[in-house]
């Protein structure tokens, strides 16, 4: 089995202000300062980046963006592309977001073009996927999940999932407080690798699957300790400076 190194990403969401975000960034890099076993990446607000990028530059942890165009440039109001973000130091790109995808109708098919042009401009996407709470009592949280991915599959191939993440996020523990049990992360991780290993086996043991969705320091060993799990998307607890380092700590033991 492939040692996957576990990564904690943080989705600072529309959150903070530039006084706000000084002390959260300051905390992130004192707290995980000697040579960390994990990755660690930050993804502020657009506007910010330019500020963490600064504040991160001589420290191991990364930048991110929690969006990303699907378009390379050009006439296209209020977009970021991905190669101004790579600019930025931006390592990740989260694409394909439930709250873009349920708010801003990004459907699987814009959201694999995104993961196609991040990939393009060297970013690692972060590829979310996960079902709402009506799909999972209807039994179709692994249908949805397989669209999703299988989207994505067909647009860039396989091979590309070498140089890529996967975030499973139920939909309705998102911001919610409702955590999905250990085991029932564990379930879908473990499809998610199995559908990739139908078509790669290395690359799907290799690749990291992080589980977000209201985790928390409360919760993150037990959710972390699952065999599939290679750490967490963290939305809301990221923004609380003792939450997001004691979260990292829970994912040394993945
Ligand atoms: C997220 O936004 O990706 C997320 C997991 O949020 P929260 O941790 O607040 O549920």
């Amino acid at each position: 089995m492939a040692q996957r190194r576990p990564l904690v990403v943080a989705n600072w969401k529309m959150n903070g202000s530039l006084t706000s975000i000084r002390p959260l960034l300051e905390g992130v890099c004192n707290g995980l300062q000697e040579g960390c076993d994990i990755e660690v990446a930050i993804c502020p607000p657009y506007v910010y980046l330019a500020e963490a990028a600064e504040k991160l530059k001589n420290t191991d942890i990364k930048l991110g963006s929690q969006n990303s165009s699907h378009l390379e440039s050009g006439a296209f109001t209020g977009e970021i592309s991905a190669d101004m973000l790579k600019d930025f130091s931006c390592v990740f790109a989260i694409v394909g977001h439930s709250e873009r995808r349920a708010l801003y109708g990004e459907t699987d098919n814009l959201v694999a073009e995104k993961f196609m042009r991040a990939q393009d401009a060297a970013l690692v996407p972060i590829l979310c996927v996960g079902e709402q709470l009506h799909e999972r009592e209807s039994g179709d949280t692994e249908a949805v999940i397989e669209r999703q991915l299988n989207a994505v599959i067909e647009l860039v191939g396989i091979a590309a999932f070498k140089n890529a993440v996967i975030a499973y996020e139920p939909i309705w523990a998102i911001g919610t407080g409702k955590t999905a049990t250990p085991e029932q992360a564990q379930e879908v991780h473990a499809f998610v690798r199995l559908l990739l290993a139908r078509h790669d086996d290395a690359m799907a043991d290799g690749i990291r699957i992080l589980y977000g969705g209201s985790v928390k320091a409360a919760n993150a060993t037990e959710i972390f300790n699952m065999a599939d799990v290679d750490g967490g998307l963290i939305g809301g607890a990221s923004l609380d400076i003792d939450e997001f380092l004691n979260i990292c700590h829970a994912a040394r033991g993945c």
